[in-house]
Order: structure tokens, then sequence, then C-alpha cells
């Protein structure tokens, strides 16, 4: 006597221990460890690229069907096969590999995951198409600004798609995932071989590089922050403006840019990155015959960005923002001293 436990404390202690193993496996299934769901179908991949929440890789899942939009580098794919294994699904399900654009951050890995995917057709930008099929002049190009030892390390060997398995998709191009139809714009501005991609059934956009960069880190009570990025060799200010007016103009209430996942807001978040870019150009086209003019263009594009963050209530040091954007402010003003070059 004594000894023996209440039967009904047992019951509650046997209860509360089958409620939480059930809680902990019911979530498991919807946690992931790479991803986030970010709509309906939608999942926010994180490629691992850079550093975390950098470099985004966007699966979308429909009817049974897959499809990646961009897909970070060959070091990314087992983060995605991880993703596509947590939600059921095998390679054999994933139907496309859509590209927003050629740079190696999204589509480095390309190449690989089309081998990993044996059914799967690349989707891509007709001016993108051939150095996907023969990414020699894409890698031989990396290697000119980065050298041979980053890329290697950075991107490691990008492997060629067999053209009967590349489609070109430019502008109205309609992509159809199960009951999903995703349409393609044709989005210049960042480079010319972009498109963007409508969802109407999440009304949101997979904008690539050419809504700009959005980083969580800068997310305030006001919302979330946004900058145009201006990287080698292709940045067109007019056509950049040109394709954000026509994304806006589809009124979505979310936009998907790779780095870094889904914002809301999209009219305010086209506020902020047109204004930037205006002041962007009018400030670069002051510095254009100035010596010491990559130093010049470069702070003044912190400048930028550091009136916008406090703006938008993100209160960090310059120190803190020159450090954390140093790859962004280094890439943008180059890109910015190549546009300047051939406008001249
Ligand atoms: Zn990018």
């Amino acid at each position: 006597m004594g000894s023996r436990a209440n039967p009904f404390e047992l019951n509650t202690t046997n209860f509360l221990f089958v409620v939480r193993f059930l809680c902990e496996n019911l979530c498991m299934t919807n946690q992931l460890t790479f991803a986030s769901s970010v709509a309906d179908g939608i999942y926010c991949v994180d490629t691992g690229f850079g550093r975390d929440n950098f470099d985004a890789s966007y699966l979308i899942v429909s009817d049974s069907q897959a499809a990646f939009v961009d897909v970070g580098t060959n070091y990314s794919a087992p983060r995605l096969l991880k993703t596509l294994d947590e939600l059921s699904l095998t390679p054999d399900q994933v139907r496309y590999v859509i590209l927003t654009h050629v740079h190696l951050d999204h589509a480095g890995g390309a190449g690989e995951m089309m081998r990993l995917c044996p059914k799967a057709q690349l989707i891509v930008h007709p001016r993108g198409a051939r150095h996907m099929i023969d990414p020699s002049a894409l890698r031989a190009g990396a290697v000119g600004v980065y050298g041979e030892e980053a890329v290697q390390k950075d991107y490691g060997q990008l492997l060629p798609i067999d053209s009967c398995r590349v489609t070109e998709a430019g502008e109205g191009f309609v992509i159809n995932l199960g009951q999903r139809e995703l349409i393609c714009l044709d989005t210049p501005g960042h480079a010319k071989h972009h498109i963007a991609i409508w969802d109407p059934q999440s009304r949101g956009v997979f904008t690539g590089d050419t809504f700009g960069l959005s980083y969580r880190e800068f997310d305030t009570e006001q919302g979330a922050y946004i900058m145009p990025t201006t990287t080698p060799i292709q940045f067109d200010p007019v056509a950049l403006k040109e394709s954000v007016e026509r994304i806006s103009a589809l009124n979505p209430v979310c936009i998907y840019p790779t780095h870094f996942s889904r914002v809301n807001d999209v009219p305010r978040l086209k506020n902020i990155f047109l204004k930037q870019l205006d002041e962007m150009v009018e400030m670069a086209v002051s510095f254009k015959d100035s010596p010491n003019r990559y130093e010049k263009i470069k702070s003044g594009l912190a400048d930028i960005y550091e009136n916008h963050l406090k703006t938008n209530g993100c209160n960090i040091s310059r120190q803190d923002l020159e450090g954390f954007l140093a790859i962004d402010l280094d890439l943008n003003t180059q890109g910015i001293e190549v546009w300047l070059d051939k406008a001249q």
C-alpha cells in the first residue's frame, strides 16, 4: 500500500506522453531541415550558398508534381533533395528546373539537379539557354572575375545539360505544373537573360534578382527593406525600372526574391526600390569622370543604403552595414562602373 500508483495519475502520465509523442511526430512532418513553407505548395529552401538566409531555391508542389525555381550551386543539391524527401517526393516527380537567370548563385547547380532529376525539363530565358547546354563560357567568365580557386571552391565544375532537355521561355511562356499555371515574364535590367515567374494561384512573383535583394536581417516593425542589385555586366537602370513596374502592375500580394524569401506589401517595396535606383544612378553619374571612382561610388552606395535602412527603422551602424553588405557593395559598384563605361 502506498507504493501503488493511483491509476488515474498513471493514465494522466500516459495520456500526456501520448500527446507529446503525437505532437512531436506531427510537427516533424511540418518541420523541414533546410526549408520553410512560404505559401500553399511553395517552399523556400536555403541553398547554403554564401551564408544562412542568403540564397534561396523555391520548390513548388502541385498535384504530385514539383518544380524548382533557381537551384543555387552544385553544393546545394543535397539540400534540395533532402527537402523533396522530407515532403515525401522523389526526384522523378520534379518536372521542371526553372532558372530566373543564369548567374551562378541561381544556376550553378542546374546541370547537377538535371542529372539528379532525370524527368525534369530546364526552363530558361532564350539568352541563357546556350550557357546551360555548354557552360564553359559562363564558368570562364566567373574565373575571369574571381579566379579559378574561388570558382572551384564556390561552384565546382558546371555540368552541361542535353539541349533536348532545355526549353527556352520568353515573354508569356506558360509552364503547366499539375493544375498550376506559371507564367514567364521577360524582365531585363539586372541581366538580359532574366525572367520572372508569375504564379496566379498564390498571387506571387518569383523575381530572381530583378526586384532586388531583401535580407531578413533588416526587417523592422515597418516591414521589409529591399535594395536594387546592379551586379556586372548587364545592369540597365531603364530596363530595370520598366521590369519592376511590370511586375508591380500584376498587383501581386507578394514576391519571392532569390535573396531572400517571401516579402509582402509590394507597392511599398516598389517605392523603396525605385527611389534608391534613381539615387544610385544620379550618384554614379556625378562620379563618372572622378579619380578614385570605384571608392566614391561604393561609399555613395553605402550612404544610400544606410539612409533608406534608417528611414525603414533599422539603425545599423555604418561599420556593420559595410561588413554585412561587403560583397553586395563590391559587386554593385562593379556593375555600375560597367554600365557607366558602356554609356560613355
Ligand atoms: Zn543572385
